[in-house]
């Protein structure tokens, strides 16, 4: 038997709406949200809304890239372990010094790794390569230095502008703020920076059968296992969830609810459940009252039943109540969604070639099956996690990836290579 998120794929396929026509009109409409000013210490995996450009170099001098000594390297040419040169010691420059005295010809300068380089001196000796080499934890400066290595002209020495040129664009429109990127904005001065702002999600479970998650189930009740979910998935790409509660199979509940989410403001209304085609299913009934409905079926497994439409004027994403069909068609359709309003430009799910390690049997409708994928020598293989029902979550968390079955298939062999997406690798490059 076939439950309802599954029923009646193969008789009706030509009726529904495909997986990418279903994407297309959704992504449609969408566009990057506003942009906002935060502390760019709060910015990680926050948009960037502009490019940023080095306002100078950076460094913004020549500096040492060891501690060591800074020499001409001519005056050093001769050296070798044998035959070593002794150099008089004239200054020591700490990282942080100001601009140092000129170096003499046929003198040294201590130096620390980051200090500026003397005028004259064209290469640094690592302290290694020197008579200084066991003297580390002395403070004091010698009067001479035994330098027993050669070394180039530029060797040890870090240019003005080597990470970054003045005018330069260090990042651009759309990047994601990982670590790095946060780094390169403290570099060239930028305490607060311009993200594109986070879209607001409300989310409602509908269903007289859920119970909050810390209430006591009665029978033929369950506990609400969408929104918490749902809510992770939301922040996972970017946005900031707004839980609703659970509305009863009720036209005024789901109304009151929703428009209690308009009045707090949000971007995009997300529901799960109450859009098949059961006698208790109000949430497509409700939307088309105050809104218009663009599509409500597609050809996907999991997931068919799934409701995209406007509800006074807001973007309305109506996802099935069975727990792997919401995740599912969370990842194929709200994730893209999110991705753009949040100003990514790349909506992809990043994704893998498998060999296929286990026989599956699909009904014909674009399928997403629960798979764990494993890397062995010769490329990435994928094994069946048991069964596809989309009541069973626990097949969810042993997977890691939905392999992903065209249209049209019915049956998957043995060896065939297919595409997977990998469920954990949340964003591909921007
Ligand atoms: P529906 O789409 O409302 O017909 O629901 C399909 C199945 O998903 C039913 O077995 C529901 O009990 C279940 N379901 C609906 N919403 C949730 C939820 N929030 N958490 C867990 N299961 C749910
Ligand atoms: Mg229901």
């Amino acid at each position: 038997m076939l439950n309802s998120d599954d029923g009646g794929g193969r008789m009706e396929s030509q009726d529904l709406l495909s997986v990418s026509e279903a994407r297309e009109r959704l992504l449609s409409g969408v566009e990057v949200l506003e942009s906002e000013t935060i502390i760019t210490q709060t910015a990680i995996g926050r948009v960037m809304a502009e490019g940023v450009f080095a306002p100078h170099d950076v460094p913004t001098f020549e500096s040492s890239s060891m501690d060591g000594y800074a020499v001409r390297a001519a005056d050093v040419a001769s050296a070798s372990t044998d035959n070593s040169v002794a150099l008089p010691v004239t200054a020591d420059i700490p990282a942080g010094s100001g601009i140092p005295e000129a170096l003499t010809e046929g003198a040294a300068a201590r130096i620390m790794t980051g200090a500026p380089m003397p005028a004259g001196a064209d290469a640094v000796v690592p302290i290694e390569l020197t008579d200084d080499a066991c003297q580390r934890d002395d403070a004091r400066v010698p009067q001479y230095v035994s330098v027993i290595s050669s070394v180039e002209h530029g060797d040890y020495v870090r240019p003005a502008g080597q990470d970054m040129h003045s005018g330069e664009q260090v990042l651009r429109t759309g990047n994601c703020l990982r670590p790095q990127e946060i780094g390169i904005l403290a570099a060239v001065g930028l305490a607060r920076v311009r993200v594109v702002r986070q879209p607001r999600v409300a989310i409602l479970s509908t269903g007289d059968e859920l119970v909050e998650v810390d209430g006591t189930i009665g029978p033929g009740q369950i506990r609400d296992a969408n929104s918490f979910m749902l809510a992770s998935l939301v922040r996972r790409y970017g946005g900031v969830p707004a839980l609703l509660g659970i509305a009863g199979d009720r036209t005024q509940d789901v109304e009151s609810m929703l428009d209690r989410a308009l009045e707090s403001g949000t971007d995009w209304l997300v529901s799960s459940g109450g859009v098949s085609v059961g006698a208790f299913d109000f949430v497509r009934r409700v939307v088309e009252r105050h809104g218009e409905i663009s599509f409500w079926k597609v050809n996907m497994r999991p997931g068919k039943p799934l409701c995209f439409g406007h509800y006074r004027g807001t973007p309305f994403l109506g996802l099935p109540g069975n727990p792997v069909s919401a995740m599912v068609s969370f990842e194929v359709f709200a994730r893209p969604v999110l991705q753009k309003l949040g100003g990514r430009c790349n909506l992809g799910k990043p994704s893998v070639e498998v060999t296929v390690l286990d026989e599956f049997a699909s009904d014909g409708r674009e399928s997403y099956l629960r798979v764990m994928v494993c890397r062995e020598d010769d490329g990435f293989v994928a094994h069946s996690v048991g069964s596809q029902d989309s009541g069973i979550l626990t097949s969810l968390v042993r997977a890691n990836a939905l392999l992903m079955v065209p249209a049209g298939e019915t049956h998957v062999a043995v060896g065939r290579r297919m595409k997977a997406w990998m469920l954990d690798w949340v964003h591909d490059e921007c």
